[in-house]
């Protein structure tokens, strides 16, 4: 795949069934023939009726916010890839920093489901990023750069081409403090070089990188202009259908 622009929304635990439908509509409706590529990831029990409705739409596509890493079996209250496959979603969240710190999931699950997906068809928005206590202490390439490696490092370089990575800086995650522009920008500079050591530059030029932290319309415009930043993955500000459009439409 080639490098993409893409505007990711997430919606987490918000909206119920009719209030979500209405803003995948609403969405559907607003988005122009825009630069980016518009994903929404909403809760599982939308996925099939949010993929009937952008079916038509090669603009918009629907994401799960995560998976089970086993094909079926006994797991009670978990999703499978091939039960996500099959309501027409095309993406899946992996690794978001909630499912890091409240469901303990390390970078050997997240590599086990980014494989899941993979397998599936389907294309993983891998997330990674770093706490505050962390960038003070000025290990947060490091370690930011040590999660793409357990994550993703052992895909092939067909498979690693699917994959899309969201850099998230768990400070800047539902704070409304967002990572400047330039922070963003080094950060996603450095996984690009760390990405050509291992797959070569032109593997890591096709790659898609995008931030995410409080993205709002009033700072996309600027986040989305650096030349790492190849879109953003934005959470409370894509709840509401005018605010979300607005970022769509600041590529
Ligand atoms: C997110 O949940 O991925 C996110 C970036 O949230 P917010 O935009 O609300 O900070």
């Amino acid at each position: 795949m080639s490098r993409q622009l893409i505007a990711a929304g997430n919606w987490k635990m918000n909206k119920n069934y009719s209030d979500g439908l209405q803003l995948v509509k609403e969405i559907k409706n607003g988005t122009k023939d825009g630069k980016a590529k518009v994903v929404l990831a909403t809760p599982a029990i939308h996925l099939k009726e949010a993929a009937a409705i952008v079916a038509d739409d090669d603009a918009i596509s629907i994401a799960a916010q995560n998976c089970h890493q086993a094909t079926s079996g006994a797991y009670t209250g978990e999703i499978s890839v091939e039960m996500i496959q099959s309501t027409g979603a095309e993406y899946v969240i992996i690794g978001h920093s909630e499912r890091r710190a409240y469901f303990n999931e390390d970078d050997a699950l997240l590599a086990a489901k980014t494989n899941a997906v993979l397998a599936g068809g389907l294309t993983p928005i891998f997330c990674c990023g770093e706490s505050l206590e962390i960038r003070e202490s000025g290990e947060h390439i490091a370690f930011v750069g040590e999660q793409l490696e357990n994550g993703l490092f052992h895909l092939s370089p067909e498979d690693f081409d699917k994959v899309v990575i969201a850099y998230e800086p768990i400070w800047a995650i539902g704070t409304g403090v967002t990572a400047s522009p330039a922070q963003a920008q080094e950060m996603q500079h450095e996984l690009r070089k760390l990405i050509a050591n291992k797959y070569g530059a032109e593997a890591a030029d096709a790659t898609t990188i995008l931030y995410g932290g409080s993205v709002k319309p009033a700072n996309a415009k600027e986040l989305f202009s650096q030349p790492d930043v190849d879109g953003g993955l934005v959470g409370g500000a894509s709840l509401k259908a005018d605010g979300f459009l607005e970022i769509i439409n600041s590529f």
